[in-house]
């Protein structure tokens, strides 16, 4: 059946339906970024990709949850993203990313730069917003509802709620776990009204 469904994957109807990992763009790009999937070979693998952005080892990608369209929607809309998976990139669900972010999972060795390093996946936690011009290194695990400041460098790892920015990116301040809004002195200002 899914087989025979997939067949009518060119009809974004039917995608919305049955492939949520093909979710929801606009015709126009869904199109082109099919045609350079499909007819070029380019960034192939089980969901669609920006027709700019570069994706090495799509299989060690995986997104996590229940209603990742955000997540797809990401992927397929966000132009000069580079996701670099050797070790492994998880996503959790309703993250969202803007243009020219890149996810390294693995450095190059120092003595030999043809191959790549082991190192820890990096970890995205769910709701997380990445804003353009990020570069999300190896190793890195962000919690949930974490935002990343445009054209940060992420380092190292941060808890959830966190607001980082910089390079290297640094904690600015945390979010309230309950609206989401700035904390000021470990007070939400919107709670305590
Ligand atoms: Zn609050």
């Amino acid at each position: 059946m899914v087989k025979f469904l997939k067949f009518f994957t060119f009809i974004p109807f039917i995608n919305r339906l049955v492939f949520r990992k093909y979710y929801a763009t606009g015709v126009g790009i869904y199109l082109v970024n099919s045609f350079y999937k499909r007819f070029l070979g380019i960034n192939k693998g089980n969901f669609l990709v920006h027709y700019t952005s570069c994706v090495h080892t799509s299989k060690n990608i995986v997104v996590k949850g229940k209603n990742c369209s955000s997540v797809y929607l990401s992927f397929a809309t966000s132009g000069g993203c580079y996701y670099q998976a050797i070790n492994g990139i998880t996503i959790g669900e309703g993250t969202i990313w803007s243009y020219n972010c890149s996810f390294i999972s693995s450095n190059h060795g120092f003595i030999d730069l043809k191959i790549h390093t082991k190192a820890e996946p990096i970890v995205i936690g769910e709701n997380v917003w990445i804003g353009a011009n990020c570069v999300i290194l190896p190793s890195v695990k962000l919690g949930d509802n974490v935002i990343v400041g445009a054209g940060s460098v992420v380092t190292k790892c941060f808890d959830n709620n966190s607001v980082i920015a910089g390079n290297p990116a640094k904690l600015l301040f945390m979010r309230c776990s309950k609206c989401g809004d700035k904390m000021i002195n470990n007070v939400c200002l919107n709670c305590i009204k």
